[in-house]
């Protein structure tokens, strides 16, 4: 695309990583790239964090390890999903390892012949694991566990939760065999040692999302939306800008039309929240609803830009869901698919 393009900032991804694994204390930190490296693209992710010395990589599906086999060279990769029955030919040809989930994944995964293998326990979130009942029944068996693991459901809040799935965590540690153990996501890192065990599987935070305060002095901004501006034009006083009329100008404006729209995941609730696109230092409001594939801005901090000039979205999710409630989670797997995706 000539008009669109998502900057990612490597040495600020990379600067993250190194932050979230010194948080991590004596555990290494991974690093989740599923939904290709949330949005921003998992094989350069990859890429550049296996060369700032990250070894653990984490995807949801067998296809996206695939995608990712070329790249991975000697550092772990894992599927969070398992082995569905649909997934026993690729599971059996790619070098990727497995995370089961069930007794079903565990009796697959024998039937392929075993080998280095992760599982999940589930501690109380309710999403996939296996069961505290499966310590000791025999179900592992036999199994050579690389990375036994559970996940927290709320660590971006001080939840009694967060206790309860550590407590229960424990107990698995005392009753599974395995050579490392994994508790914490990115939120998780910031409960504290207690969480961290042998290996962290930061995410969001990695590409610049904030899941608790506390988190904030460590990360920086890795992504930006820059779009060109397509039209200029002095809207008078007492006209309305966009659909549904929703701003009138009050005195004569300079505004600008903007190539980035709700198509392209600059989502339309972000519309009339206060959201500024930038040029250079230069503070650029939003004027009236976000459109599919345009937006208007105020030029008034800018009057010299002209047809063709580019100007910037630095995503601050943090700021972006504080405007808008839409989760930084969200705001980046709902990047759209027409930007150019340039690395920095
Ligand atoms: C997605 C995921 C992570 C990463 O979580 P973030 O909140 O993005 O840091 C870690 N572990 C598992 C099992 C996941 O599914």
């Amino acid at each position: 695309m000539n008009n669109l393009r998502l900057t990612v900032d490597r040495d600020a991804l990379v600067r993250n990583w190194q932050a979230l694994d010194r948080l991590s204390g004596s555990a290494r930190a991974g690093a989740a790239i599923k939904a290709d490296g949330y949005g921003l693209g998992a094989s350069r992710s990859l890429q550049a964090l296996q060369a700032a010395g990250c070894q653990d990589f984490f995807v949801a599906h067998w296809e996206e390890a695939a995608g990712l086999a070329g790249d991975a060279g000697q550092s772990s990769l894992s599927v969070l999903h398992g082995i569905g029955p649909a997934d026993m030919e690729l599971a059996n040809s790619l070098a990727a390892v497995p995370v089961l989930n069930t007794a079903d994944q565990v009796a697959r995964w024998k039937a392929l012949g075993g080998g280095t293998c992760h599982v999940m326990f589930d501690t109380g979130m309710n999403r996939l694991g296996l069961a505290m009942a499966d310590i000791g029944n025999g179900l592992l068996d036999g199994l050579d566990i690389d990375i036994c693991m559970s996940h927290l459901a709320s660590a971006d809040e001080d939840s009694a939760q967060n206790t309860l799935q550590l407590a229960r965590f424990l107990d698995i540690r005392q009753g599974v065999k395995a050579r490392r153990y994994s508790l914490a996501n990115s939120a998780g890192i910031m409960l504290g040692s207690d969480y961290h065990f042998d290996l962290t599987r930061p995410g969001l935070a990695l590409y610049g999302g904030v899941p608790r305060a506390d988190m904030q002095p460590h990360i920086e901004t890795v992504a930006s939306l820059e779009a060109r501006l397509m039209q200029l034009r002095t809207v008078p006083a007492g006209d309305s800008i966009g659909y549904g009329a929703t701003f009138v100008a009050r005195r004569d404006m300079r505004v600008g039309v903007v190539s980035l729209g709700y198509a392209d995941g600059f989502q339309r609730s972000l519309s009339g929240q206060g959201v500024s696109l930038r040029h250079g230092d230069a503070d650029l409001p939003l004027l009236g609803r976000i459109s599919m594939d345009l937006v208007c801005i105020d030029l008034g901090n800018a009057p010299h830009l002209a047809e063709g000039d580019w100007v910037t979205l630095p995503l601050d999710l943090l700021a972006l869901e504080a405007a808008s409630g839409i989760a930084q989670y969200e705001q980046l797997t709902h990047l759209g698919q027409r930007f150019e995706r340039v690395w920095r």
